[in-house]
């Protein structure tokens, strides 16, 4: 059987708190005398609360610059241990920006973090917080087009934000050449995996499951190649699939959707990258020539520069023949 920790791929899908190691909270919280937040129950399913109070709990921690950049650094040689040679990690910047002085200064320290690995940072607004917010964000991303931001993403709640009051946001990242990367079809219906794509322009959707419910939805995602990021071990806790064996990779690449599998939150799902790779195949029976395809599918709908994405791939065809 093939080594799926050989298998090279990109992981599109990683938040910088999500991406701590538990030895790294644990040691930044004693330092700084802070509470760990408790373990999530991973048996049974949660409202989205509970895992964003956990979230928040975590990233308490992230006090300094150097605590970035120590997370980010972890992040990206825990990944390329799982075989990852390109990384995207979001990081949503308003969240950090009082404890490090302002905004700029958290995307300094992320890409301070991020230099000399193969890591691109995708800057995030947030569904929970105003439009104007989401186009501050953007214009913070555009800044720093050129300098490894590639992505401008919308995250937390969908549920809170309406799809077209972001348009603005999205439009400023697309004059910088920057994907649109925003959280959608997780709990909202198609509809709204569709209006990401129609209204923002997505070119990646972050979850967007509820594509499958929807002929119409699949068939634009697989015209226009616009990529679902699947993070399997996240969707049985937080109630979106009644266990891993629901996550329906195979029927998204049946229909014609490019799928990357990614790892969303380690730190509170406990499982990195291979997990979801070891999840494709034992969980969902994917075949190696399919695990070969969400790999290859992580690297087209990536940012990585031509020379890693040739190098992607030419080792993924590697891996295929078992060479
Ligand atoms: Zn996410």
């Amino acid at each position: 059987m093939r080594d799926v920790r050989r298998l090279p791929k990109a992981n599109l899908h990683l938040h910088l708190t999500g991406a701590m190691r538990p030895a790294t909270l644990a040691e930044l919280a004693d330092r700084y005398g802070l509470p760990l937040p408790p373990p999530l129950d991973l048996g049974r399913a949660h409202g989205w609360a509970a895992f964003q109070t956990r979230y928040d709990t975590a990233r308490a921690v992230l006090r300094t610059a150097e605590d970035i950049a120590r997370v980010v650094a972890e992040a990206a040689a825990d990944d390329a241990a799982d075989g990852a040679g390109w990384v995207e990690l979001q990081v949503d910047p308003t969240s950090y920006a009082a404890r490090l002085g302002g905004l700029e200064q958290v995307v300094e320290a992320v890409l301070a973090g991020a230099r000399g690995t193969p890591t691109g940072v995708v800057l995030a607004a947030s569904w929970a917080r105003s439009p104007d917010d989401a186009v501050e964000v953007a214009r913070l991303a555009a800044k720093y087009a050129r300098d490894g931001i590639v992505g401008f993403g919308i995250s937390n709640d969908e549920r809170m934000g309406r799809v077209a009051d972001f348009a603005p946001a999205c439009r400023i990242a697309a004059e910088a050449g920057l994907l649109a990367v925003p959280h959608a079809g997780f709990y909202e219906p198609a509809w709204h995996v569709r209006d990401c794509v129609t209204l923002l322009g997505a070119g990646r959707i972050g979850h967007g499951l509820t594509a499958l419910t929807d002929q119409a939805t699949l068939e634009l995602l697989a015209q226009r190649r616009v990529a679902l990021e699947v993070c399997p071990t996240s969707y049985p806790p937080l109630g979106v699939t009644r266990d891993l064996a629901g996550v329906p990779v195979r029927a998204l690449l049946a229909a014609g959707v490019p799928v990357a599998l990614g790892s969303d939150d380690p730190l509170l799902f406990a499982a990195g990258l291979i997990r979801q790779y070891e999840i494709a195949r034992h969980d969902l029976t994917c075949t190696d020539a399919e695990l070969a395809a969400l790999a290859r599918h992580s690297v087209e709908a990536s940012a990585a520069p031509p020379d890693v994405r040739a190098a992607l791939m030419a080792g993924i065809d590697a891996w295929v023949a078992g060479v």
